[in-house]
């Protein structure tokens, strides 16, 4: 403990500036005010009327300063939680342990936080020295200091368009470098999540992690056995979105952190054809993030878990149980083993078993059927993820086009179709010419006459 105290007290001594931060002006950071959010501005600028500091803060800084489209926008202020509360019309606080306010513009809403102290050793930690109580308020240096990279820890004010950087993380982020703030040691200690966030942004801004930033993570990949398991998803669902999921989960692996972790993605690696289906799913996901579309966490599951789900599916078939029956006992079993380690929250896990048990009812479904299910919510996504199992030929690449134009067709359209698969599986052909299209189209697995 005293030894943890010493270096938490150096690391501390040498983490913060002794001639104040840097201030660097516009032509230095190249941020253009025109790609700020103007609600962003309007907090600042409103708070900054009232005599408080407050500036914008963290992944916006930086992904402006690359050349990235920021996510959200996040500001950091001097104003206690009530203060700031007090001067907007639609603002609520939330969070229990450490509050922050949300200022809300239609769609867009403004995360405002109350600069923060950093941990100290009074502060409650764990037997691991990870962080279960952090709510002091601070200064402004000292939020700086306990953000974690440097390159996270750059502050924009926009009414006088400077760049406020206690740590040089401006320098870092041109170099690429991702370098933790502080001891690294002792700041994976306080959470071990900043691990997983090293990598990450090393995927994303296509950086290097500084040596000593990086060596310690081969050693303390366990602590993260520590973290809770909600946390972990929410940090996990970043990874796998952040636009260069496979980089990350190469990372994970050659860390060491997958393990135990992501057991998934160790077990689906092992499997035959696992790497490859993991693969095609995770480079779906990171062209829909590049492109700016939108991306749901129940398809990305329901991809990474697939294999473990189909493998297991196919054993209970073999047992002679029902296939449809077979699906949900495999998928219950896969879903409540891998939900130990990363609580995959409710209304996904109810996401991904439709888009599982749909996989089931493109082998035999029946014009009635099939009208039925292009009345779910989830037969989209469904269609897709047979396009991706189309991919790593599992199924039947005409099958999953025939289900796709269904999915893309009119009403009329779609009459047609079925009606033609109807026609095919009375055992009554179709007019020869009509019978070519048509048979191209058909379902693989179409009742035989
Ligand atoms: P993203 O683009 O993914 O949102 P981000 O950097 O904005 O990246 P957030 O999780 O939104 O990440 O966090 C906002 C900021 O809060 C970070 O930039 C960093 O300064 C700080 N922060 C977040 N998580 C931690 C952490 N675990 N330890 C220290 N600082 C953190
Ligand atoms: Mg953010």
């Amino acid at each position: 403990m005293l030894k943890e105290t010493i270096k938490n007290f150096v690391s501390r001594l040498f983490s913060t500036p002794r001639s104040g931060p840097e201030r660097l002006p516009r032509d230095k950071h190249g941020i253009e005010r025109r790609n700020v959010s103007r609600h962003a501005i309007k907090v600042c600028e409103v708070l900054q009327h009232e005599g408080f500091a407050a500036y914008i803060v963290g992944g916006a800084v930086r992904d402006l300063i690359v050349g990235l489209e920021p996510k959200d926008f996040d500001v950091a202020t001097n104003a206690t939680p009530n203060q700031v509360r007090a001067l907007f019309r639609r603002a609520r606080i939330i969070g229990k342990r450490f509050q922050l306010v949300h200022v809300v513009f239609g769609q867009e809403i403004i995360e405002t936080s109350t600069f923060r102290a950093p941990a100290s050793v009074e502060q409650d930690t764990d037997e691991h020295g990870r962080i279960l109580r952090d709510n002091l308020f601070g200064t402004h240096e000292e939020d700086a200091a306990r953000r974690d990279f440097t390159l996270n820890a750059l502050y924009y004010d926009p009414v006088t368009e400077e760049v406020i950087d206690y740590h040089r993380g401006v320098q870092d982020l041109k170099k690429r470098i991702v370098r933790m703030i502080g001891d690294p040691e002792t700041r994976y200690r306080e959470d071990p999540v900043r691990m997983l966030r090293a990598l990450r942004f090393a995927a994303k801004l296509n950086a290097t992690i500084d040596p000593a930033t990086r060596e310690p993570i081969l050693r303390m990949a366990p602590l993260i056995e520590n973290v809770p398991s909600s946390r972990l998803f929410d940090e996990i669902l970043k990874l796998l979105t952040c636009g260069h999921a496979m980089d990350c989960v190469r990372q994970l692996q050659a860390v060491g952190l997958d393990q135990g972790l992501l057991p998934l993605i160790e077990i689906i690696f092992k499997q035959e054809g696992g790497e490859q289906f993991v693969e095609l799913a995770l480079a779906r996901t990171d062209a829909r993030v590049r492109a700016g579309k939108t991306i749901s966490p129940s398809f990305l599951f329901a991809a990474l878990l697939w294999k473990l789900v189909n493998q297991r599916w196919q054993e209970i078939c073999a047992s002679g149980e029902h296939p449809a029956q077979a699906l949900m006992q495999a998928a219950d079993s896969v879903v409540e083993e891998q939900t130990r380690k990363l609580a995959i929250q409710r209304r996904f896990q109810a996401d991904m078993r439709e888009i599982w048990f749909m996989q089931a009812r493109f082998e035999r479904a029946n014009p009635k059927t099939i009208w039925r299910m292009l009345e779910q919510p989830r037969f989209r996504a469904a269609v897709d993820f047979l396009q991706l199992r189309a991919e790593a030929r599992e199924v039947d690449s005409v099958q999953a086009q025939w289900w796709m134009d269904l999915a893309n067709a009119d009403d009329a359209t779609r009459a047609e179709l079925i009606e033609a698969y109807q026609t095919e599986s009375r055992g009554k052909p179709p007019a020869a010419r009509r019978r070519r299209s048509t048979r191209r189209r058909r379902p693989a697995s179409a009742p035989e006459a």
